[in-house]
Order: C-alpha cells, then sequence, then structure tokens
C-alpha cells in the first residue's frame, strides 16, 4: 500500500488561519484608530481626519476581507482512505469504485 499521504499529515494549515486572524485583528486595531483619530477631530479641529478617514476605511476593509476569506477546512482522510472524487466519502485508498455512490475513482493523487 502506498503512503503517499504521510508527508502531508505534518502539514498544518494554521498559519494560514492566522494570517486571517492577524487581517481581522490589525484592520480593527487601524479601523479604531482612524475612527479615534476623526472622533478627536470632532471635539478638537486638528484636521487629523485627514488621516483618520483613510485609515479607518482601510481598517474596516483589511477586517471585512479576514472576515470573508473562507478559512481552508482542514479535511483529510484517515490513513489508507481517500474521498470519492464525487460524493466525497471516505473509502479505500485502493478502491476503484466508490462503495457509496458506485462512481469510478480517478489516479490523480492530488
Ligand atoms: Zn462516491
Amino acid at each position: 500500500m502506498r503512503r503517499a499521504n504521510t508527508h502531508i499529515r505534518g502539514y498544518n494549515q494554521s498559519g494560514v488561519i492566522e494570517m486571517y486572524r492577524g487581517l481581522i485583528v490589525s484592520g480593527l486595531i487601524l479601523a479604531l484608530f482612524g475612527l479615534f483619530l476623526v472622533i478627536t477631530d470632532l471635539y478638537a479641529p486638528l484636521g487629523v481626519s485627514i488621516f483618520g478617514l483613510p485609515i479607518s476605511i482601510i481598517g474596516a476593509i483589511m477586517f471585512l476581507v479576514g472576515l470573508i476569506r473562507p478559512e481552508p477546512a482542514p479535511i483529510e482522510p484517515s490513513p489508507g482512505k481517500k474521498f470519492c472524487w464525487y460524493c466525497m466519502e471516505e473509502i479505500d485508498q485502493v478502491a476503484k469504485d466508490c462503495a457509496y455512490c458506485s462512481l469510478e475513482q480517478h489516479n490523480a493523487r492530488d
């Protein structure tokens, strides 16, 4: 039995998820900072809203992008198993046909 999958097991996607969280957090901080500058300008007109407005808009966009982007689903078949190309049920690595939908499987590894 081939164990071509083993090298993938150590790969975790937390780095990618961290990036999304980082985007959300830094976007939120930027938006709040920009908002703070705009509000400050309302009470003490120093002209900082010229910087505050674009900063808060950029921050809001970063925050939204971080929220909207789908986090990659950490799906992985069990050892010696693979997912059916059609119904995504877990089937035998060597199976030619799916046991669930009985459709023929492709040979490609990825
Ligand atoms: Zn199937």
